[in-house]
């Protein structure tokens, strides 16, 4: 099974949920935390994984060869990522706007195009006490984080439990990652942008229909639209986390919430008691 734990905004706490699930988890299940927040991955501060290993993650790029060019412009005109130009009878790549579709060397009609790996980020991998732990780096400056998500999620557990932190907001690199999700808990804060970002969070889960429940954090710091939104949107609230200033104390020391806070174990696994069921009564219903 997979659960993604996603956001519609950052700061709500989804790494909190994420390791937290993953710790609460790992002596009865066969557990994978997968970290895709490649832009800013935070899950290896909490978890400390031992002899952790860093692997290049790649996409093909074009290579002309100036001897076969015959400047036709057809690579600048087929690639819509305006990552490949013509200008003068001389090619022009910018490997940072390029997606490696393979388009311009595929209809380039001299065959003068070749493709060459361009590294995008790395993939690296630890153990966290029997648990297996992966996470992606992009490196700076590079726009394309799907390649690197797509790298760690292929990483994940066919057999067993495997956990995805997504990078929060609605975009490309967010569908990235929950695309293969059974569930999808949705992190979120009894804000007024709290409840913006999560309408846009359940739009984007049920336009891929991922079956989805909500965690409502710093309760207590707004108001209850967010409750009610959850309510008529038939969203099942999993857990409710009060604003508490030694959640945010063990945060910031790097403190993963249920070993600083142990009374919050019980209720996690409540909360995948509670997922597990929906997965299970999803799938027998289709
Ligand atoms: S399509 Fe091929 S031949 Fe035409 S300009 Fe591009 S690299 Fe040169
Ligand atoms: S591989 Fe695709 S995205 Fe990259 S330059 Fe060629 S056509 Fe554009």
């Amino acid at each position: 099974m997979i659960i993604s734990v996603a956001s519609g905004k950052g700061g709500t706490g989804k790494t909190l949920i994420a390791t937290s699930l993953a710790l609460a988890l790992k002596d009865k299940e066969n557990v994978t935390l997968l970290d895709c927040d490649v832009e800013e991955p935070n899950d290896h501060i909490y978890m400390k994984p031992e002899s952790s290993t860093s692997d290049p993650v790649s996409i093909a790029v074009p290579f002309v060869d100036e001897s076969k060019c015959t400047g036709c412009g057809v690579c600048g005109d087929v690639c819509v990522f305006n990552a490949i130009a013509v200008v003068n009878k001389k090619v022009l790549i910018f490997n940072e706007l390029c997606h490696g579709c393979g388009a311009c060397s595929y209809l380039c009609p001299s065959g003068a195009i070749s493709e060459v790996p361009h590294e995008v980020g790395v993939l690296e991998e630890g153990k966290v006490e029997g648990m297996r732990f992966f996470d992606g780096v992009l490196t700076i400056g590079q726009p394309m984080a799907p390649p690197i998500i797509r790298a760690v999620r292929e990483k994940g557990d066919s057999v067993g439990i495997t956990i995805v932190d997504a990078s929060p907001g609605t975009s490309c690199p967010v569908v990235e990652a929950i695309r293969e999700s059974d569930f999808c808990v949705l992190v979120t804060e009894p804000t007024p942008f709290g409840l913006n970002d999560l309408r846009l969070a359940v739009e984007t889960v049920r336009a891929l229909g991922i079956a989805h429940g909500a965690i409502i954090n710093r309760a207590g710091v707004g108001d209850d639209r967010t409750e009610e939104f959850c309510k008529s949107a038939g969203i099942p609230i999993l857990m409710t986390i009060p604003l508490d200033e030694r959640i945010a104390r063990t945060y910031s020391r790097g403190t993963p919430l249920i070993e600083a806070l142990p009374e919050y174990r019980p209720q996690v696994l409540e909360m995948y008691d509670r997922i597990r069921e929906m997965v299970n009564e999803r799938s027998s219903s289709t």
